[in-house]
Parts: structure tokens; sequence; C-alpha cells
């Protein structure tokens, strides 16, 4: 008997796997895709919702962001708002507060020429002065019901989409891609071991099976890299794979509290946010800690990891170029304290009550099981340290691999547009863009 040959095969069922899945079944002619996820449910690492902020990033409370990477990170969050509005079921997108607060007259001036600078592209933000603070998060402005020590002032707003449960999002996405005549098969407990190339198809070796396809995307986050390696793509890139773990406190916000960004560090500043599976509850965090491992909790990856840093001299070099810094070494250090027990409470306490003045020791959990890892792409060829979403796309090839830190969940859906124009272009298979535009880009396209 003939074997099958998928016109697509996608290796990772996490976000970025399911919404291509959904983008293709949609609006493309593709025929059958096939997910290949190894572990046994979807969304099972980085996009599940104990392992992220949950945060529709929005470029509105992100002061990591320049103006103009705000307005980009909007408009492709604004394609899960559209999303959400068409789909059957929404167990996945909330409404909770949202502010960026500042402490101290140095960050209030600075927090106020912000909110100005952004105002037109983000007209639903308010300026709010301490009181009004007070009103949304009485934990924030107050400690025993009087107004705490420091001027404190944020530009906030109480009505807008801010919290995502990225795992219902994966399963809704692929719900929904199965109401589409596109043959969809999801695999679960199948690890793609190999992948190899063959004249006009590629075929994906697992211990269920091997799989034959016309296209290959290959999102397994940490795991992208190696398997890129595998084919002889991206072997000037190195994977630092940056922990982010969580502490949980009693229920005391409302919403989500970011603070202001120090603009050397390369990753989001502490923030307070409530926690959608566990609602009586508010999570800190997260901290960044640099794990020889490709998956937070569970066993194993440590090898997978050697082979994926590649550590050499141009690695060495990015890591000392690091360390140089004072403000990014303590920081390091300051991350690498968080995770110590019997010290860890003690130290970030300290940080926490920026955003609760009132906290204390005793109200902090060190939320054991939560939290995942970014995918940090190094590029041994400029010797940066990449801080987004990095690709790698080989020439006349019919592959894609993918490496999708934060902000990569919440720009899921236009990931998955870019890549979708890709795969349609390499089979010659129509890709109905005007009408995905028109769901969810507002009639006009990205640039
Ligand atoms: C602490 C932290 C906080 C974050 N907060 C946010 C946030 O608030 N908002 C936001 O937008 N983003 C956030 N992110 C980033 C976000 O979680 C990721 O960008 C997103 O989950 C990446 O999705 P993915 O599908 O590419 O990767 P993953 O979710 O990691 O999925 C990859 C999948 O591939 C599978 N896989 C791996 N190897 C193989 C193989 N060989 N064969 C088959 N399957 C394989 C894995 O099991 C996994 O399910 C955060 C990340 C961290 C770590």
């Amino acid at each position: 008997m003939k074997k099958r040959v998928f016109d697509v095969v996608i290796v990772g069922g996490g976000i970025s796997g399911c919404a291509l899945t959904y983008i293709l079944a949609k609006y493309s002619g593709v025929k059958s895709i096939a997910v290949l996820e190894k572990y046994g449910s979807l969304a099972p690492l980085n996009s599940n919702a104990r392992s992220n902020s949950q945060t529709l990033h929005c470029g509105d409370i992100e002061t990591n962001y320049s103006l103009a990477k705000a307005v980009q990170v909007k408009r492709r969050a604004n394609m899960i708002v559209r999303y959400a509005e068409t789909s059957e079921k929404n167990d996945f997108l909330y409404k909770f507060p949202k502010m960026i607060l500042a402490v101290g007259e140095a960050e209030c001036a600075k927090l106020e020429a912000r909110h100005a600078e952004f105002a037109a592209d983000f007209p639903y933000m308010q300026w709010w002065d301490a009181e009004k603070i007070a009103e949304v998060e009485p934990a924030v402005a107050l400690v025993d019901g009087k107004p705490r020590a420091e001027k404190i002032a944020a530009s906030g707003c109480t009505d807008e989409y801010s919290a995502v449960n990225y795992g219902n999002l994966s399963r809704s996405f692929i719900n929904a891609a199965r109401k589409f005549s596109a043959d969809i098969a999801v695999n679960l407990s199948t690890e793609a071991k190999k992948i190899q190339k063959f004249d006009d198809h590629y075929e994906i070796t697992t211990l269920q099976g091997t799989f034959m396809s016309r296209f290959v995307v290959v999102s397994a986050g940490a795991h992208s890299l190696l398997l890129a390696n595998q084919l002889g793509h991206g072997l000037k890139m190195s994977i630092l794979p940056m922990a982010g773990s969580f502490y949980y406190v009693p229920k005391m916000l409302n919403g989500k509290v970011y603070t202001i960004q120090n603009d050397k560090l390369p990753f989001a500043a502490l923030h307070g946010d409530p926690d959608l599976i566990e609602p009586n509850k508010t999570r800190l965090g997260p901290t960044a800690l640099v794990l020889p491992k490709l998956e937070r909790y569970t066993g194993g990856t440590y090898w997978d990891f050697w082979k994926s840093l590649k550590l050499d001299f141009k690695v060495l070099k990015v890591f000392w170029d690091l360390m140089k810094d004072s403000d990014i070494r303590n920081y390091i250090l300051r991350n690498i304290a968080f995770e110590i027990p019997g010290i860890r409470q003690k130290l970030f306490v300290k940080d926490a009550q920026k955003i609760i003045p009132g906290l204390k020791q005793s109200d902090l959990t060190f939320a054991q099981g939560v939290g995942g890892l970014r995918p940090q792409v190094i590029d041994k060829v400029t010797g940066e340290l990449k801080l987004g979403e990095a690709s790698i796309v080989p020439e006349n090839e019919n592959l894609i691999f993918n490496m999708t830190p934060s902000p990569g969940a919440t720009t899921c859906l236009s990931n998955a547009y870019r890549d979708a124009q890709i795969v349609c272009k390499a089979l010659d298979i129509p890709l109905d863009k005007q009408q995905l535009i028109d769901d969810l880009l507002d009639g006009q396209d990205l640039s």
C-alpha cells in the first residue's frame, strides 16, 4: 500500500503549532495536516496556563517596548480578540484591569512622558494618581489603610482584554480547525526524533511510525534548533534557556500590575497578575534564570541543552559582555538567589513590595511546578542575545523552524499567518489572505 503524504506536518502542539493548524485549515487550500506532539496533551509546556504570565501583550503596559514595537504587538494581539469574537466558546480570553505602576519621583516623571507619547495610539489608557490607583488596586496604593510612603502614579485601564489561558486557546484552535474540510490528524505522545529530506518530500521518524510530508513546520520551542541542526540549518545559533519562576500570595490584586523596566535588563520587570487557574491567588514574577535543560519541569533534556548551546568562544563572549555590566550582573545573581530555598522569600519580598508595599515574607509561597522556559537565541555571527522570536527558513527547502520566547503566545496568529504564506507559496496552494485580513486584522494587512 502506498504511504500517505501529508501536505504539512507541524512538529509541536503548543500555541504556535495549534494557531498554524487553524490558519491553514480555515484560510488555505491545504488538504491534510498532521500535528506531532511529544507529550500526551496539547500545550503541555510553555503554552500551558501554569507556565507563562497569561498576558495578552498589547504594548500598553510593557515599558520594555518602544512605541513602534508596542503598536506592532498591539495589532498582532488584537488578532486573538477578533478570533475570540467569532469563536463558539470563549474559555480563554479575559478582561482585568491593568496598569504600569511608577514608584518614586523619577519613575513617575518617566511614565508621564511615556503616557503622553503613547496616548494617540493607546487612547484607552488613562493617567491615574494615587487616589485612582487605590480605587482600582487598594493593595498597591495603601498600607494598613493609609497611603504608601512613596509617590506613585500609573497608566492604566479597566475594560480591555488583558489575560489569556493559552492552553485553552491552543485546544480551541484545533477544535475550530476541525470544522473545515482539511483532514487534521493530531498525534499526541509522538515525538519527532529525526527529519530527513527526500526528493519530493520529508520523512519524520517517531516511535509511533514515520510521517511523510511535503512541508514541515517545527514549532517545538527550545527543541526546534536541534531538529534544524540535524538537517544542517541554524548551525550558527545557540539556545539559552531562561527559566521563569513565580511566587504566589493570597489574592491581593484585582488585575495586572506591571512595573517600569530598567532598559538595560533583558527581561520584563517583575509584575503581579491574577491567576486564571488559581483564582484565589495573585501571582508575582517571573524571575529569569539560565537552566541547563530545554524543558522546565520534566526530567532530562540536559544533554539536549549542551547540544543546543554549542559552547565556544563566541557564546562565552556573549556571556562575558552580559556579565561585564553591573546592572545585568546583579540582576542575574539576584535571580539565582530567588530560586534558593531558605533565602529566596526574604530577597523576593523586597522586590515584590514595590508592587504591594504591605506584603510580608510570610505571605509568599514559591509556586512549585509553575513557570516555563524561554528559548532565547544567541546569534553567533553578530554575538547578540536575541530577545524576541527567531525563525529559520532555509532557502529552497520546504522547512520552517520557530523558536518563540515572549511574547510568542500573544503573536501566535500573526506568526501563523506569516508561516502560512510561506507554506502556501512553496506548495502552490491558495491562501485566502483577504478573508483573513478582514476577519482578524480589521481589513488592513500587517506591514
Ligand atoms: C515565564 C514565562 C512567561 C511568559 N509569559 C508570556 C505572556 O504573558 N504572554 C505571552 O504572549 N507569552 C509569554 N511567554 C512566552 C510564551 O509562553 C511562548 O512564546 C509560547 O508558549 C511558545 O509557544 P510554542 O508553541 O512556540 O512553544 P511551546 O509551548 O513550548 O510548545 C512546543 C511544543 O513542542 C513539543 N515538542 C518539543 N519537541 C518535540 C518533538 N521532537 N516532537 C514533537 N513535539 C515536540 C513540546 O512538547 C511542546 O508542546 C512566557 C514564557 C515564559 C517562560
